[in-house]
């Protein structure tokens, strides 16, 4: 495909998923402007990107950081746009994460707050981020497991230790519920993730939990309707990803 056609195609599912949100937002009664669409370029290579951004879209989401961080020096001076950081870090990445990123999604564990914590300190930055919770249950996907709602109690010496870093900055919760062909089986999982966040914004009401990141390709538009405030698409804008 040539890369103007490219541009177009990438430029027309953009505004058909903008207003795909647009659409369930209003049908539950949400403003629409609440609702941030994050495209997911992990595994795409740098004319897709390139694409998008010529396309006008100006939130990326990336899952490994050094493949985003080497697409961002590629970009040279058409790095004019905003990166959210979507998959597992590991804590010896954290410094990539914190001087590249401007919101982490995915803060699963103490160790990797606590170097992203002594990284923002040294930048002497906040650094934005979300909790990661494992609304499924499911071994293969990383954050704290939420799945069971009597044992949410246990997560908040987690939370709490996360909220007393100086230099971190939490505003909310993000997930990945199992994968199901039928969107529609996924929504107990966008309300479950809800649920706890109106369970940690009464058990800290100081605190800012007012992001929800959830909802991708196949079931954004459920999320949306569950309350997601961000969701995160990629294969339905940007086309199949490389392996
Ligand atoms: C890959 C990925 C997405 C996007 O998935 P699509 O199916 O391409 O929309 C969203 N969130 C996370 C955490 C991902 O890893």
């Amino acid at each position: 495909m040539e890369n103007k056609d490219l541009t177009e195609v990438i430029r027309l599912r953009y505004e058909e998923a903008q207003s795909q949100i647009a659409k369930s937002a209003q049908s539950a009664g949400r403003n629409p402007e609440s609702v941030k669409l994050v495209v997911v370029t992990k595994k795409q290579p740098l004319a897709v990107l390139q694409s998008a951004i010529d396309a006008g879209i100006k939130i990326f989401g990336e899952n490994y950081p050094k493949e985003a961080v080497s697409k961002m020096q590629s970009l040279g001076e058409k790095n004019t746009v905003e990166w959210h950081m979507i998959g597992h870090v590991q804590s010896r990445k954290a410094r990539l994460v914190v001087e590249n990123f401007s919101l982490l999604h995915s803060l699963d564990r103490l160790k990797t707050a606590r170097r992203l914590n002594q990284f923002a300190q040294e930048a002497q930055k906040k650094f934005p981020l979300l909790l990661e919770l494992n609304v499924g249950g499911e071994e293969s996907k990383h954050g704290w497991d939420a799945s069971d709602e009597s044992h949410w109690e246990a997560l908040l010496p987690d939370i709490e230790e996360a909220l007393s870093l100086e230099n971190l900055e939490i505003r909310g919760l993000m997930t990945m519920p199992p994968f199901f062909q039928d969107a529609e089986l996924a929504r107990p999982y966008f309300r479950q993730l809800h649920r706890l966040r109106d369970f940690l914004s009464k058990k800290y009401p100081q605190a800012n939990f007012e992001e929800l990141s959830m909802g991708t390709s196949g079931d954004f538009q459920i999320a949306v309707q569950e309350g997601a405030t961000i969701v995160r698409v990629g294969q339905a804008i940007v086309g199949q990803r490389n392996y």
